[in-house]
């Protein structure tokens, strides 16, 4: 039989969830999915200084807006917990007892000063800074003489001299280091706590990680996780280091390319299925030209073996594309939903709408569906509604009203639509037709100039449409305004 596959996610609550983050989260779960192996994830919190409870929260959120669920972990438990690093502080020390008392780690007193002053050394030599070792071969008598005076200390790991350091890397081949390049590095700092590199280690062993997915920046993390793997007789799992994500310009993504973190996806009206379809295909490329994937199909066809080892692209005009994919598949409530926020931050939509008012603006946004591509783009479609501004955008716009039989066909329209009993989109249509026959002009000299004096501008969905759920007494109004109207 063979082994159960089991990966994680570890992220560090440092910060807002990034969309690297999510994507390595989603490499794993399918990953697990795939092989109908185990998801984990665990909060790298060691780093004290910048982890904050708030920013866990955030991921954990995120995940689950993403449809991300995991098998064991924090929150849900499971047989390795606890799932938190800080919590687990008394797992990591049993270990550094144990490496002290084996010789694989040792003691070192080197102040702050000293060690600049040999890194600057080293660096003026030419060299790649490492350390010394110097505090390796203390004597015994020394050591405990110095653990007495309450002289500050650090643990180090003893790395091994000449050796290479190489692992083969699902996704980018064979990797060696020299290490000599990594020397003796600190497992444990002065205020006691684990660095992540030891942490990292001790977890994925105790939690029986078969892969470590995650982000290429870790990729130079990992010689030294090997040394760790050796010096505490772990079995050492398979990695797969994924390639940076980056912006258009083929700059690694920063805030300085646009949204970065999952949460504001989320807040610019991102549907989770379309984000985590357009995750999945950064980086991973599926063996034919199908862009859009259900998760079920995602499940089923991911791997790592088709994950590229040179960077992804992060084309928003792609994710736009999927994300209006997937709106279209949402009903009138849903997608009202979706963009009811956006609405109300635009001023246009109370803050608690009555039925009627709902009733209202659930059409309107199904009117504009196919002119939205997220749903904060509802807030610029639905202008036209709202806004007193609505003279001709610019000069070409400006110049269908000056049509000579601009004035006859709003007139007529008026006279007309004033004459309905009810205006709806579909009592509103035949008048076009009955304006054209009885003008004698073609369709475009009645569609755009109506269009033009309601709305300002040459786009938009079905004039009928927009006309019903402007109603009767606005566009009244507003071809009065336009000056044009025989009396
Ligand atoms: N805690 C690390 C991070 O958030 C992840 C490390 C790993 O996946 O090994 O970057």
């Amino acid at each position: 039989m063979t082994q159960e596959v089991r990966v994680r996610f570890a992220p560090s609550p440092t910060g807002p969830f990034h969309i690297g983050g999510a994507r390595s989260a989603l490499f794993n779960y399918l990953m697990a999915k795939h092989t109908n192996g185990k998801f984990v994830v665990r909060i790298e919190d060691t780093d004290r200084k910048r982890s904050t409870s708030e920013s866990e929260e955030n991921i954990k959120e995120a995940l689950k807006w993403l449809g991300i669920t995991w098998d064991e972990g924090i929150d849900v438990g499971g047989p390795d917990g606890p799932y938190r690093q800080t919590d687990r502080l008394p797992i990591y020390q049993k270990y550094t007892e144990k490496l002290l008392a084996e010789g694989k780690a040792y003691y070192c007193f080197c102040t702050p000063e000293e060690l600049e002053a040999e890194k600057q050394e080293q660096m003026n030599r030419g060299e790649t800074p490492v350390y010394s070792g110097k505090c390796r071969n203390l004597p015994k008598e020394t050591v405990e003489q110095y653990l007495k005076e309450g002289r500050p200390y650090v643990i180090r790991i003893v790395t091994p001299k000449d050796e290479t350091l190489e692992f083969d890397d699902l996704v980018r081949g064979h990797v060696a280091f020299d290490s000599n390049k990594v020397g003796d590095f600190v497992i444990v700092k002065s205020d006691g706590i684990p660095v992540y590199n030891y942490c990292v280690v001790i977890d994925d062993a105790l939690m029986r990680i078969t892969h470590v997915v995650r982000a290429e920046e870790h990729l130079s993390n990992t010689p030294r996780q090997l040394v760790l793997y050796h010096a505490l007789g772990f079995p050492v799992p398979t990695f797969a280091h994924v390639s940076l994500i980056l912006g258009a310009d083929k700059k690694k993504m920063s805030k300085r390319h646009g949204a970065t973190s999952v949460q504001q996806y989320r807040d610019m009206g991102y549907l989770p299925d379309a984000l985590v379809n357009f995750l999945a295909l950064l980086g991973w490329t599926p063996d034919s030209d199908q862009e859009i994937f259900s998760r079920e199909e995602l499940n089923q066809q991911f791997s790592l073996d088709r994950v590229a080892k040179n960077p992804a692209v992060f084309d928003i005009e792609k994710l736009n594309w999927i994300n209006f994919h997937y709106m279209k598949q949402l009903d009138a409530d849903q997608l009202l939903a979706l963009c009811l926020p956006h609405l109300q931050q635009a001023g246009y939509a109370s803050q608690e709408p009555d039925a009627a008012e709902l009733s209202w603006l659930k059409d309107v946004v199904w009117a504009m569906r196919e002119h939205v591509q997220y749903g904060a783009q509802i807030a610029d479609a639905v202008q036209v509604f709202f806004t007193e501004d609505y003279a001709p955008e610019n000069e070409e716009t400006a110049a269908v009203l000056k049509e000579e039989t601009a004035p006859a066909v709003l007139t007529m329209f008026r006279d007309e639509l004033a004459a309905l009993d009810e205006v709806t989109a579909d009592t509103v249509q035949p008048l076009f037709k009955k304006i054209q026959k009885g003008l004698k002009v073609k369709g475009k000299f009645v569609y755009m100039p109506i269009r033009v004096a309601i709305t300002g501008v040459m786009h938009g969905p079905d004039l009928n449409v927009i006309v019903a759920l402007m109603g009767r007494d606005k566009v009244l109004s507003r071809l009065e305004q336009s000056g044009l109207l025989n009396q």
